[in-house]
């Protein structure tokens, strides 16, 4: 199964963190939350994308695309400060058309959060931090409100 080996902020251990997994990974050392920053392609998109409980952020990207460049290293910064409550799943669409076309994205970079399989979120070209916390943290609130009691 795909990792990546992702140094903790506080204690500096190195932690293998799974792409695939029901829950936000953990230092083995401290125990606080890692980044979760994966990676996918058409044949293993699904199983990486739909299987934990935290909002997922997909960003389709392209090397090609210059505002995908400067997209990324702000997603990651976004995402390790939200470290527990969020995965990325970047996806480069030269190796993923599949993933490109279910989601109806023309343009790159096109962001997408996703809460249990269903797209709470999207956004298409660059933006600036601010703009991206806001949007992302505006996403992570949908998905955590309470659910309405029925009247
Ligand atoms: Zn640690």
């Amino acid at each position: 199964m795909d990792a990546a080996t992702v140094t903790c902020a506080t204690c500096r251990t190195k932690n293998q963190v799974a792409f695939v997994a029901a829950e936000a990974p953990r230092c083995t050392q401290c125990h606080g939350f890692l980044p979760w920053i994966t990676q996918a392609v058409d044949s293993d998109y699904t199983v990486i994308a739909d299987s934990t409980t935290v909002v997922v952020c997909v960003e389709l990207w392209a090397a090609w695309a210059q505002p995908s460049r400067l997209v990324g290293p702000l997603l990651e910064r976004v995402v390790a400060e939200r470290a527990g409550r969020m995965k990325l799943v970047r996806v480069n669409v030269e190796d993923a058309r599949r993933v490109q076309s279910k989601h109806e994205a023309r343009l790159v970079p096109t962001l997408i959060l996703l809460w249990q399989g269903e797209e709470i979120g999207r956004h298409s070209g660059a933006l600036q931090l601010p703009e991206l916390r806001r949007w992302v943290d505006q996403g992570i609130a949908t998905a955590f409100r309470p659910a309405k009691t029925p009247s």
